[in-house]
């Protein structure tokens, strides 16, 4: 027999999981509870055996994210109504009558959260950039409260794909232009580590008290989100996405409120520092 005892583990698990800003969300949660837990980063390139493995130690729940989501969602045993319509699953709590987990898909609700901070989404256009694992997430969530959703994508076959199976619009790339949306939510890997905005979609389309969401949150200020922010619209970092997928899990895992305030603080403080160590 192997397993942790005097605290409960949790850990992000994925590849990589190096720079995770999650394991200072999580442990600033607990800490400020006095929960007996604590939450690791976790490198697994094999997703089954690593789940053996960790239900083994008895670990009680895992965030996951990049490149396992889709598999975490085959391997769940228990899953919710919204990974089963994502598709995927980013948060797993162990069984404890059976050794196998149960998961859950929590980055609808961060991207609904997120954006609920400055926007109603009942009735607004909405446009989603993207037709990857986080684009089917958010256009789940974007539908589920009541928004009107047009999908584009540089593969105009699944940005049909994901637009179809959410009973949303497709537009290519190239007429978006002649549209105007009330929200846009960028979900392409663009822009990390500085890529252009054109790459995505043209700055012409931003207008004032337009609400624009970029996932990619390093840098914190994306080209699409200087763009936005000069166009006079709102404008909201993949933290605050990062911050309510983050506390979703919490709420799942304790079945109890997150402590929000806590969460943004530890978030800040670590991105802030990640980006003066990277400075320095
Ligand atoms: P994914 O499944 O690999 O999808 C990638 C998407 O990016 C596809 O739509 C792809 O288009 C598009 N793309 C890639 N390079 C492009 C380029 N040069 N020009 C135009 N489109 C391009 O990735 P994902 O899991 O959805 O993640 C997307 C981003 O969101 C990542 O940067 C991830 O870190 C971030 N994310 C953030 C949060 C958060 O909490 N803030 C949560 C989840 C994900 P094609 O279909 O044409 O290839």
């Amino acid at each position: 027999m192997i397993r942790v005892v005097q605290t409960d583990l949790y850990a992000v698990i994925g590849h990589p999981v190096g720079h995770s800003l999650s394991p200072a969300m999580m442990n600033a949660a607990f800490d400020g509870l006095g929960l007996a837990a604590h939450y690791l980063a976790i490198e697994v390139d094999d997703l089954t055996a690593a789940l053996r493995v960790l239900g083994d130690i008895g670990v009680r729940g895992l965030s996951v994210t990049i490149p396992h989501k889709e598999t975490a969602c085959q391997l769940a045993m228990k899953l919710d109504d919204t990974a089963a319509a994502i598709g995927a699953v980013n948060t797993l709590k162990r069984l404890n009558d059976q050794n196998g987990w149960e998961g859950i898909n929590t980055d609808w609700l961060g991207a609904v959260r997120a954006l609920q901070q400055v926007t109603s989404l009942s009735g607004k256009r909405a446009l989603v950039v993207g037709a990857g694992g986080s684009a089917r997430a958010v256009v789940y969530g974007l539908k589920r409260e009541g928004a009107t959703v047009t999908v584009t994508n540089r593969t105009p076959e699944r940005g049909r794909a994901l637009a179809a199976a959410f009973d949303s619009d497709f537009l290519a790339l190239a007429e978006v232009p002649r549209r105007t949306f009330d929200i846009l939510v960028q979900c392409t890997s663009v822009g990390l580590a500085g890529g252009l905005v054109t790459e995505v979609v043209p700055a012409s389309i931003f207008h004032s008290g337009m609400v624009v969401m970029d996932l990619v949150y390093r840098p914190q200020w994306t080209p699409l989100l200087l763009a936005a922010r000069d166009a006079g619209c709102t404008t909201l970092s993949g933290l605050d996405m990062l911050l309510f997928q983050g506390t979703a899990q919490f709420e799942w895992w304790f079945q109890r409120p997150a402590p929000l305030a806590p969460m943004r603080d530890a978030l800040r403080r670590a991105f802030s520092k990640e980006n003066h160590d990277s400075t320095h």
